[in-house]
């Protein structure tokens, strides 16, 4: 697994083990924690196996897969903010593309035919109808989204040319919420760009205020809409795709959301709920990029692995609250975080 100590990497790493499965996980840190890597050691009985790396460094990643041999590769690790794709374009491409190419050549190198790729709703751009099918149209509007377009792009000529590849394309909404133990979540660097971890530090007393960016959207409450899913769910699906491998080889791209849509109005008042204190707010501009609405049609996931996202917006802002009171900086403080509810 690469990017294990990221968000849904240590959450899916933990999900693997208590399903039978073992996990060799590789990260470079570049935007996660060693202290993620102690808590999925933690819910995992210590079975986890971690190794610090670099996926463009292809000689240690081949060394690895030498000392380590795997049946299959799920892929997280990569840069993931789109405003920082449209200033450092270059990092993106060579983070996201030129990793995965590493990857791949290595697991040609080493026999692995079998992954399970991380990739993202914003391939889809600004969508023409909803909800949105896998069939829809590829518009991706910034680096970030062409970064994922372009690997997944790589992954279906591999399985052009080695047709007993055996890959899956995740594209996931909007991941939101944390584990239920309290022990892992979201712990971004610096300023959050996502929304529900950024209400989360408003919650914890970290950030003064939302910022509602633009409430003049063609939605209800005018706030942007989004297909919110609970991180355990994303964690559940992967290990659904990575199971169903064997089912069929080639490329196949399957959606992981809800196929029920949030406003950002909405998820502050459902997080004000579950933290118990009305959490303030200021509507500023659009951000630049951003689409009115963006909501998942789920059916092939529950069609070709059974998956069904159980886990509501209530869930995530519940679990995703008692992550951060209980670890209000984060990863930071290791050792004292993760409680029971
Ligand atoms: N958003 C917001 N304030 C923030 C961050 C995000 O109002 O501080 C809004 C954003 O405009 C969008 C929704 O929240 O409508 C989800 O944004 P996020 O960055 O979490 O995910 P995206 O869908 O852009 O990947």
């Amino acid at each position: 697994m690469t990017g294990a100590a990221g968000f849904i990497g240590s959450h899916t790493a933990v999900e693997l083990m208590a399903a039978g499965h073992d996990v060799v996980g590789v990260d470079n840190f570049a935007n996660s924690s060693p202290g993620a890597v102690e808590r999925v050691h933690r819910l995992a009985d210590g079975r986890f196996t971690f190794v610090e790396l670099d996926l463009r460094d292809r000689t240690s990643l081949n060394e690895l897969l030498r000392r380590r041999p795997v049946d299959a590769v799920v892929h997280f690790a990569a840069r993931k903010a789109v405003g920082e794709s449209v200033d450092i374009p270059l990092d993106y491409y060579d983070t996201n593309v030129n990793a995965t190419l590493g990857l791949v050549s290595v697991m040609l190198e080493r026999g692995v035919n079998r992954l399970v790729f991380s990739s993202s709703c914003s391939i889809y751009g600004e969508a023409e109808s909803m909800p949105i099918r896998e069939d829809a149209p590829a518009r991706p509007t910034n680096p970030y989204a062409r970064t994922k377009w372009m690997c997944e792009q790589i992954l279906a000529d591999v399985c052009q040319r080695h047709p007993d590849w055996q890959v899956t394309s995740l594209r996931y909404f909007n991941p939101a919420g944390a584990h239920p133990s309290g022990l892992l979540g979201e712990d971004p660097r610096g300023v959050p760009n996502n929304v529900l971890p950024y209400i989360a530090q408003v919650a914890v007393g970290r950030r003064a205020e939302l910022s509602i960016f633009g409430d003049d959207y063609p939605t209800p409450d005018g706030t942007g809409i989004r297909d919110y899913i609970h991180v355990v769910d994303i964690a559940e699906g992967h290990r659904l795709a990575l199971e169903a491998l064997g089912e069929a080889t080639g490329h196949r791209v399957i959606n992981l959301g809800t196929g029920h849509g949030t406003s950002v109005r909405e998820l502050l008042t459902a997080f004000s709920a579950a933290c118990g204190r009305e959490l303030p707010s200021r509507v500023v501009a659009r951000r630049p990029g951003d689409v009115a609405e963006l909501v998942a049609d789920p059916s092939l996931a529950r069609e070709l692995l059974g998956w069904k996202a159980t886990r509501d917006v209530a869930d995530m802002c519940r679990d995703a609250w008692n992550f951060q009171r209980h670890n209000p900086n984060g990863y930071a403080e290791t050792d004292r975080g993760g409680t029971e509810q």
